[in-house]
């Protein structure tokens, strides 16, 4: 274990709370409300949620997943994003210690969070996430690893390939192939984490997808053309990429 008891303590509180406040941008952000006001609400009742009502998973597990005054159902969504953002705080104060990167990195992960989500469910990688994740993370690799150089290459070389794999595809079939979310996000992949684990996340991610749709496949629902979106592939490969990809690298580089 890297971390002391209290810096420990503090990460399980700070994850559950983000948690909670990413909860509200997933609902919020795509239906373009703004994230801080109204304060939160039953989506039945509009009845307004009091502070014993909003503890982070505790709310969820004592009222049963249900509107204290209509018995709406809340979804498991709610107490999942803060368990799973609990969860990457902890593992990210293990891999990176009590250290300056900590602080984008964990950033970064919220920012997977949120896409993730979002992708899943309105399959829309919103500019908003993408576009400020882009500068903040060129603006931390400036300071911080990978440094800028590293990361304006891995920018480059994320949105790019996506771009080129889009266009061709858009030349070849007449479709549209690849959303320009999924090449915005890539480049901020990138910015963040830098041009070697942006490959490491391609890899990832592509790999995680060929899995899933040979599963489809073969448990025949849908067929080929039921695909998950990419941006939820992407979102799961740059999570492990920033935790484990220079493990990965040098296991890869070791092999030669
Ligand atoms: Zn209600």
């Amino acid at each position: 274990m890297n971390l002391e008891p209290i810096q420990l303590s503090i990460l399980i509180v700070l994850g559950l709370t983000v948690g909670s406040f990413l909860n509200v941008c997933i609902h919020r952000i795509p239906r373009e409300q703004s994230l801080m006001f109204p304060p939160s609400r039953c989506p039945g009742c509009e009845h307004r949620l009091s502070w014993f009502e909003n503890i982070p998973v505790l709310s969820y597990a004592v009222l049963g997943g249900r509107c204290r005054k209509c018995r709406t159902r809340i979804s498991i969504r709610y107490p999942l994003v803060e368990l799973a953002t609990m969860a990457f705080f902890i593992v990210h104060g293990e891999v990176f210690g009590w250290s300056a990167l900590l602080v984008p990195r964990l950033l970064f992960a919220c920012a997977m969070v949120v896409l993730f989500a979002i992708d899943l469910e309105h399959h829309l990688l919103p500019n908003v996430i993408t576009l400020p994740g882009i500068a903040i993370g060129l603006i931390s690799s400036a300071v911080l690893p990978p440094g800028l150089v590293d990361a304006l290459v891995g920018a480059a070389i994320g949105g790019g390939v996506l771009w080129l794999i889009g266009e061709a595809y858009y030349r070849y079939s007449g479709h549209e192939g690849m959303g320009g979310g999924d090449v915005k996000m890539l480049a901020m992949i990138g910015a963040f984490l830098g041009w070697k684990l942006v490959l490491v996340t391609l890899v990832l991610s592509s790999f995680a997808g060929s899995l899933i749709g040979v599963a489809v496949i073969a448990l025949k629902r849908g067929g080929m053309k039921y695909a998950l979106p990419y941006g939820t592939f992407l979102a799961l490969g740059a999570l492990v990429a920033s935790l484990a990809g220079d493990a990965i690298v040098n296991w890869y580089v070791s092999l030669y």
